[in-house]
């Protein structure tokens, strides 16, 4: 291999507080990377990303806000960082050998980068059955988060009735999946009829509804929830959290996973949530997370999905872009119902 490398690699040129990123404030470079193993520190490594996930919370960190998720802010000029499976290309750090696949929670969205060994990376074990891509997605970011909302904040029964917003994305169609798995009636609500269908016949959500026809939502959840609803897994925030509140049952639970209606706007924009006070008197729970803080779970999670996806008992759809040039179109499919399933970009192309 040469001992130098072109890389390409997205930073951060401007803030953007409002909307969704544009090439503005997103730009790709080349930047030359030696892969001379003494050109970098002890605990390093040199990588080469394979595959990048495409999350909401990226767009949050593009803002040069500090509201709302707390993470703090992409430097300008700096690359943006993202999770990634990448090959370690040279290594000193004695636990990692050229030729291991990797995960890495936050790393460049780069082709190729130099990254600290201590930090965020777990070893994909090479006897694994399951594509790569799945250690983004049901074994990753969203499958885990789905699985803390569910299992660990929603405290699910046999005949809960569940309801989960953004129910054909990367985390909702992990949520209403592993309700269904502890026998919960489980409603979703997505952008599309296409989508309607997809949770339906392939997730097997017991039922589902696009709220961009069916716009009078407390009609919707009259419709769809004759019981009330006992947890809500919150995705989206904004006007349908309102509609929720006036539909929960006494003691429901909602894990707050995100608020993807409100990321694009300065938080004084933001839709208030006027019920609040049935919180009081149906004495709900909601509780918002984050899947990072629940380490000590990951194993067990880990064990049960995996288990899961190679029964066939919980199916990962993936959307996949092709080339790191795709990163600003894909970011911006996520504030859209154009997708379906979790956001992948496969770096080469
Ligand atoms: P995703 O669902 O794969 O993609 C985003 C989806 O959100 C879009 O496909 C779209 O689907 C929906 N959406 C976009 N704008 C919307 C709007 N204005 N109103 C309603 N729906 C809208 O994304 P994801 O990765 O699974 O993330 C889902 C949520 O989980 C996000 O809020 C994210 O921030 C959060 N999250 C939290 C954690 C955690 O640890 N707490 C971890 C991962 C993700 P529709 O067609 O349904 O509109």
């Amino acid at each position: 291999m040469a001992s130098v490398v072109e890389s390409r690699e997205w930073h951060l040129a401007a803030y953007a507080p409002e909307g969704v990123p544009t090439s503005d404030h997103l730009k790709l470079r080349t930047v030359t990377l030696s892969l001379d193993v003494d050109s970098i520190p002890d605990h390093h490594l040199i990588v080469q990303n394979i595959f990048i996930s495409v999350d909401p919370y990226q767009r949050t960190l593009m803002s040069g806000l500090e509201d709302g998720l707390y993470f703090p802010q992409t430097k300008l000029n700096e690359v943006v960082s993202a999770g990634t499976i990448a090959k370690v290309i040279r290594s000193r750090d004695n636990s990692y050998r050229e030729g291991d696949i990797i995960v890495n929670l936050y790393s460049p969205v780069a082709e190729y980068c130099v990254i600290p060994s201590a930090l965020h990376l777990r070893k994909v074990d090479p006897a694994s059955e399951l594509p790569l891509q799945e250690y983004l997605s049901s074994l990753g970011l969203p499958g885990f988060a789905a699985w803390v909302g569910i299992e660990v904040i929603g405290d699910p029964k046999p005949g809960s009735n569940v309801f989960v917003s953004a129910a054909a994305g990367g985390v909702g169609m992990f949520a209403g999946q592993l309700a269904k798995l502890k026998g919960c009636r489980v409603i979703g609500s997505t952008g599309s009829d296409e989508k309607v269908k997809l949770i339906k016949e392939e997730f097997g959500y017991d039922d589902a509804f696009n709220y961009k026809t069916e716009t009078d939502l407390d009609a919707a959840l009259n419709k769809y929830f004759p019981n009330g609803i006992d947890i809500y897994f919150d995705n989206v925030g904004g006007e349908m959290l309102e509609a929720v509140l006036n539909h929960v049952n006494t003691h429901a639970r909602i894990p707050v996973c995100g608020m993807i209606s409100q990321y694009k706007k300065i938080w004084t924009e933001r839709q208030g949530v006027r019920n609040l006070l049935n919180m009081v008197g149906k004495e709900v729970r909601m509780e918002g997370f984050l899947m990072s803080s629940h380490p000590n779970r990951f194993g067990d999670f880990a064990k049960e999905m995996e288990s899961y996806i190679k029964e066939g008992k919980i199916i990962s759809k993936l959307k996949i872009y092709h080339g790191i040039e795709s990163y600003l179109e894909s970011l911006g499919s996520l504030f859209t119902s154009s997708n379906f399933g979790k956001v992948i970009i496969e770096v080469k192309k």
